[in-house]
Order: structure tokens, then sequence, then C-alpha cells
């Protein structure tokens, strides 16, 4: 029997074919493995893994949505104006979660909160927003100088994994002269003192 989302009245083989609809097969392998990544965590670090294992598999369910459809968002929602000015890798979390809303009804603002986050992060991120944004940066399929330690690090305390992978994420955005949502130097303004 398939397991049963009760607050989305669907099956997990109907959240799956949504979710799959959405976006390539290597982002479909991608999400799946931050859901498998979430849940470990969670259990290591005593969070709840039904939250952490449905925000895992739908953080990145905007990541391929139009530029039109996040502008028709925005505007519809009356969100922040300045988020205009950004594209899909910043929005798909912070505007994504209305697209998910809409398409999915999820209505757990602990879980939305955590999809909103995953990207840049925030200042006193719950213990679900850490094991998401942790989770995403460290599933197996990724591969860069440092995932070990990140690895690492998630095992053992998730303020540092958090630090250390805002850290990776602000030098690779410095590196590549690409400009930095406010919010993650919030977020590396916050965690850089777990670093030891
Ligand atoms: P993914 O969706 O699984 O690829 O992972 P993320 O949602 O964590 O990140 C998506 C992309 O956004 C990555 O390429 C990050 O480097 C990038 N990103 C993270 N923070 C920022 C930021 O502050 N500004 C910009 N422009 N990009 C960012
Ligand atoms: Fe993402
Ligand atoms: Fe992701």
């Amino acid at each position: 029997m398939s397991k049963y989302y009760p607050e989305l009245g669907l099956t997990r083989e109907k959240l799956l074919k949504k979710v799959k609809s959405q976006m390539s097969k290597k982002r479909y392998e991608h999400v799946l493995a931050v859901e498998e990544q979430a849940i470990k965590l969670a259990k290591i670090h005593g969070v709840d893994e039904y939250k952490a294992g449905l925000a895992g598999l739908l953080h990145d369910y905007a990541k391929e949505l139009p530029t039109e459809d996040f502008k028709r968002l925005i505007i519809e929602y009356e969100l922040d104006r300045d988020l205009l000015s950004w594209g899909n890798n910043v929005l798909h979390g912070m505007v994504g979660i209305y697209k998910i809303q809409e398409d999915i009804g999820l209505k757990d603002e602990e879980i939305l909160h955590a999809i909103k986050v995953h990207t840049v992060g925030c200042p006193e991120m719950s213990d679900l927003d850490k094991v998401v944004y942790v989770a995403d940066y460290i599933e197996p399929h990724r591969d860069f100088p440092g995932v070990n330690k990140a690895r690492k690090l998630a095992k053992e305390d998730l303020d540092e994994a958090v630090a250390y992978e805002t850290r990776g994420t602000v030098k690779h955005l410095i590196d590549r002269e690409i400009k930095i949502y406010p919010q993650t130097l919030e977020t590396y303004n916050y965690y850089i003192d777990y670093l030891k």
C-alpha cells in the first residue's frame, strides 16, 4: 500500500507524480535524495521525520518555474516588489511556496518555512529549517570540494553545518561575481561564529 499524506489528501504515488511533472529527471532524483537525507538528519537531531521528508521532497518544486509565473505570484500575493529583480535561484524557495500551496495544498507553516528559506537561510532557523538547508547541500549526488566536511558537520552539529554551508555558498557566489541576496548575508552573519 502506498504511503498517504493526510493533510494533502494524496497518496505518495499521486504526490510523486505531481512533483515529477514539474522538473527534469535529474532534479527529480535530487529531490528524492534530499528527502532521504533530510529524514536521516532528522533522526540524528531529533527533528520530526515526516516534516523533514515532505519538505525535502517539495523543496525544489518551483525550481523550473518560468520567470513569468514568479512575477505573477509576487504580484498576486503582494510580496516585496524587490523580489522582481532576482532570478529563480533565489525565488524558487522564497516565492515557490505560494505555487506549492496552490498546486498541492500544503498548509503546514513549519514545512513551508523550511522550503521558503532552503536556499538563502535566515537567522534563527528552526531545526527543521536547518535539516532541509543542510540535506540539500550534502545529499549523495553532491560532489564539490568541501562536501565531505559538510557531511561530517551535518552529523555532529546542525549550527556548524549551516555555518559551513553558508560560508561555502557566499564564497562560491563571490568567486563567480554573482549578486548575493541580502538574507544570505544575514544568515552568514548570524551563523559564522558557530564555525570552530
Ligand atoms: P538547488 O536548488 O538544489 O540547486 O540548491 P539551492 O536552492 O540551495 O541553490 C540554488 C542556487 O542558488 C545555487 O546555485 C546557489 O549557489 C544559489 N544561491 C544561493 N544563495 C544565493 C544568493 O544569495 N544569491 C544568488 N544570486 N544565488 C544564490
Ligand atoms: Fe533549491
Ligand atoms: Fe535542491
